[in-house]
């Protein structure tokens, strides 16, 4: 049966092209001034998809104007090495911002690693003080914070689109620490002034509250979560969450169906994916940008 399509489509990939074309712009006037934008990206061991990601966050920097440096590290790396690795890229003038690629291997640490960033190259904004920043609320943090990726691509394709978030009700289902708990905290700040509710594997009834709200955001990693039922008329849904089907294609937390109530949505099988590795380059311009003053 195909499912009549009402809502805007919450196009991340379009978005994240327009984002692109103005960080290539951002980039030249850098090399203008004779500041070369640096980024390095640590991984550690073969992980197929880490490998993937990594290759994508490289050719969106190639594209941009921006240099990458690709550190590959074996599986057996052990702690102080990797680390030794984090404190030379730290130590590095010429890289404005690094990240290490998550979840490490074997017995490594991934927290350790995260903390280990220098806070202000942290371009994944996972750092904890960058973190706690947000926690806090500080009042420059939309303009000058490294804010978390995921959670900032979200809010830009809210507001791209005109969603009204001011006094919104928004359910954000997955309190995880990548997407849904700094998200959560960043809709909430002074100036964004959402009411947040997060929802996690132990909320005793998702619909009650989802139904009640104006903007849904899923970050479970569960197919099909989100359903028609469960939404408002009009309301905007957007799929974070992502898992692979039989026939190898992504699928959203959200439900197809929901495309005939929602006012807004992302599609069935597309992703923040692209946009929140326009997020991470944004956060490593605007480090770099710090050199020209
Ligand atoms: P996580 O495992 O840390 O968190 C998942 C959360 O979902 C947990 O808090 C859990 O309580 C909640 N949850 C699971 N099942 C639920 C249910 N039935 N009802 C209510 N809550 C439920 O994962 P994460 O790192 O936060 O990532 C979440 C999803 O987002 C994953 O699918 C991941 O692949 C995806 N993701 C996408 C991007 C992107 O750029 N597109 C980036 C990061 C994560």
């Amino acid at each position: 049966m195909s499912v009549l399509r009402s809502a805007t489509l919450l196009d991340g990939d379009a978005l994240a092209e327009g984002l692109r074309r103005q960080m290539t712009a951002r980039a030249a006037q850098l090399r203008r001034h004779g500041i070369t934008p640096c980024m390095a990206t640590v991984l550690v061991g073969e992980n197929v998809a880490s490998a993937s990601y990594i290759g994508r966050k490289h050719a969106d920097c190639a594209e941009i104007g921006i240099e990458a440096r690709d550190i590959r590290l074996p599986a057996d790396t052990a702690m102080p090495a990797l680390l030794d690795q984090v404190a030379a890229l730290n130590a590095e003038a010429a890289v404005h911002g690094l990240m290490v690629q998550l979840p490490l291997p074997g017995a490594l640490d991934d927290d350790t690693a995260l903390a280990a960033v220098s806070p202000a190259k942290d371009i994944d904004g996972l750092h904890p003080e960058n973190l706690g920043r947000l926690l806090a609320g500080a009042p420059d943090l939309l303009t000058t914070g490294l804010l978390p990726c995921t959670p900032h691509a979200i809010l830009q394709l809210l507001r791209h689109h005109a969603v009204p978030l001011s006094g919104a009700r928004v359910a954000v289902i997955g309190r995880g620490p990548l997407v849904g708990r700094p998200l959560a905290m960043l809709l909430s700040l002074k100036g964004i002034d959402a009411e947040v509710t997060l929802l996690h594997s132990a909320s005793r009834d998702l619909a009650e509250v989802t139904r009640r709200a104006d903007v849904v955001i899923a970050a479970a990693g569960q197919p099909g979560l989100v359903t028609a039922q469960m939404i408002r008329p009009g309301a905007a849904v957007v799929g974070v969450g992502i898992t692979y089907g039989a026939d190898g294609r992504m699928v959203s937390d959200i439900a197809a169906d929901v495309a005939r109530v929602a006012g807004w949505v992302t599609p069935p099988h597309g992703s923040v994916g692209a946009l929140t590795r326009a997020a991470l380059l944004q956060n490593l311009l605007m480090i770099a940008e710090r050199d020209l003053a």
